[in-house]
């Protein structure tokens, strides 16, 4: 692919709020093709993006169905003002249709989940008759005003009709949607490739968790934790290590990750301080922006599209900042949804909880604060309490290890006082 095409990423520097960052990058991309789909066995299939509808082959239920354990008789018979009585004449249990009809004045034992019998349309719970004699062949009596014509009777299709899509395309499945799925019948899905992300840390400082520290230098922190919230999306990581601050070393991996790889995850190297050969090797391979977002941490971002050799889809370059915090905090703002609607997915909104804030945060206008925190339910009054979890330096992993919510307070907000509701999206779903 030679031409990229209009793109709304002018390259260079750009001043952004939160959310002008978030919608420029979502008017940019462009999902994986549904033809990069295959069928998967259910078993399989957690996590991964629908790909097609489902279908309902059949009726759920199958058949008409008791909500209870009772008596099946036709509702007709029930007397206005006065006991109804019946004899029983018969017993049906679940997966055992009853071969016979219910004739009128009659009525049959039946249990939770059995097939109506013909000639029934009403059950009445067990505990709401009086039986007179056996319960297969005794007389049942049910007191007037228990029960109405029709109750306790599951029709059948009325949780699903069949024909009606039971499952839309680009829904990432879930526990509930494969036992769905296989109480119709079904023992695959078609589901979207997983999107292969390529990452890698960049910095002549940053050295690999395991060899010897020389002084100066700091661990590689970065590859993992993204790594792992890119996994835990069910995505593919390409691993491709560290990155000295070199031109060679990034023209080689920049063309070994579009090769590679639907997206390019970079921590490190992009900020307005760094060496201008980053924006030269990204302009070379496409259509990058280089953004200052008004929001703390994680100022510095770059975001683009790649070319890619021998494919129409481009590869997405996120460039996100080099201080650990920042990396994850950038990630979860940008990156985890686009990743998403990469993917195929139809992300639903992030759940926003509110909390009230344990003690005054000072924040000031014009940029969006995400400070790490751990929400736990209020001493008094019910809801949820939030507290910062410590030092909010962008570099601290500890205070976000430790966290288990970022608080968020938004662009045109000031400081917060104790007590005050804030926003704050919970880690648990997010990462
Ligand atoms: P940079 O964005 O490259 O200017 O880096 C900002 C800060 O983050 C510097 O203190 C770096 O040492 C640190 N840093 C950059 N990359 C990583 C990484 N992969 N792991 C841990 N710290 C990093
Ligand atoms: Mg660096």
């Amino acid at each position: 692919m030679n031409e990229l095409g209009p793109s709304p990423l002018a390259a260079g520097e750009r001043n952004l709020s939160v959310d002008e960052a978030r919608a420029a990058i979502a008017a940019a991309l462009v999902p994986l093709a549904r033809s990069e789909s295959r069928e998967l066995p259910l078993a399989e299939a957690a996590g991964r993006v629908l790909a097609a509808d489902v279908i309902s082959p059949i009726d759920v239920p199958a058949y008409d169905n008791s909500a209870m354990d009772g008596y099946a008789f036709a509702g007709a018979a029930l007397a206005a003002g006065a006991p109804t009585v019946l004899r029983a004449a018969g017993i049906v249990f679940a997966g055992k249709p009853f071969t016979g009809a219910v004739a009128t004045g009659h009525c049959v034992r039946i249990m939770t989940g059995a097939m109506m019998p013909v000639g029934a349309d009403t059950v009445v719970p067990l505990e709401l008759a009086q039986v007179d004699g056996s319960p297969e062949s005794g007389l049942v009596n049910i007191a007037p005003g228990v029960i109405r014509p029709g109750e306790n009777r599951r029709r059948q299709g009325e949780d699903l009709a069949r024909g009606r899509p039971a499952l839309t395309a680009g829904r990432v499945l879930r526990p509930a949607d494969l036992g769905l799925v296989a109480s119709l019948g079904m023992t695959t899905l078609r589901v979207m490739r997983p999107l292969r992300v390529a990452l890698f840390s960049t910095g002549d400082e940053v050295v690999e968790p395991g060899a010897p520290l020389p002084a100066g230098c700091i661990y590689d922190s970065n590859r993992f934790s993204l790594g792992a919230a890119v996994r835990r999306l069910g995505m593919e990581v390409v691993d491709l290590g560290l990155v000295r601050d070199d031109p060679q070393a990034l023209a080689s991996v920049v063309q070994r990750a579009v090769r590679e790889a639907d997206v390019v995850i970079t921590s490190g190297g992009v900020s307005a301080g760094d060496a201008d050969y980053t924006r030269e090797i990204l302009a070379r391979h496409g259509e990058v922006g280089f953004w200052k977002v008004a929001m703390r941490p994680g100022r510095p971002f770059a975001f683009g599209p790649l070319r890619r050799p021998g494919s129409e889809a481009p590869s997405w370059l996120f460039g996100l900042p080099g201080n650990p915090v920042a990396a994850l905090v950038t990630f979860y703002a940008f990156v985890r949804e686009a990743l998403l609607v990469l993917a195929g997915a139809a992300p639903a909104p992030l759940p926003v909880l509110t909390a009230r804030s344990a003690a005054a945060i000072r924040k000031r206008p014009g940029r969006t604060e995400f400070q790490r925190a751990i929400v736990e339910p209020a001493a008094e009054g019910g809801g949820w309490q939030v507290r910062l979890s410590g030092s909010q330096g962008a570099g601290v992993l500890r205070s976000m290890s430790e966290a288990n919510a970022l608080v968020v307070l938004g662009h045109g907000q000031g400081s917060v006082a104790a007590g005050e509701p804030v926003a704050v999206w919970l880690f648990e779903g997010l990462v």
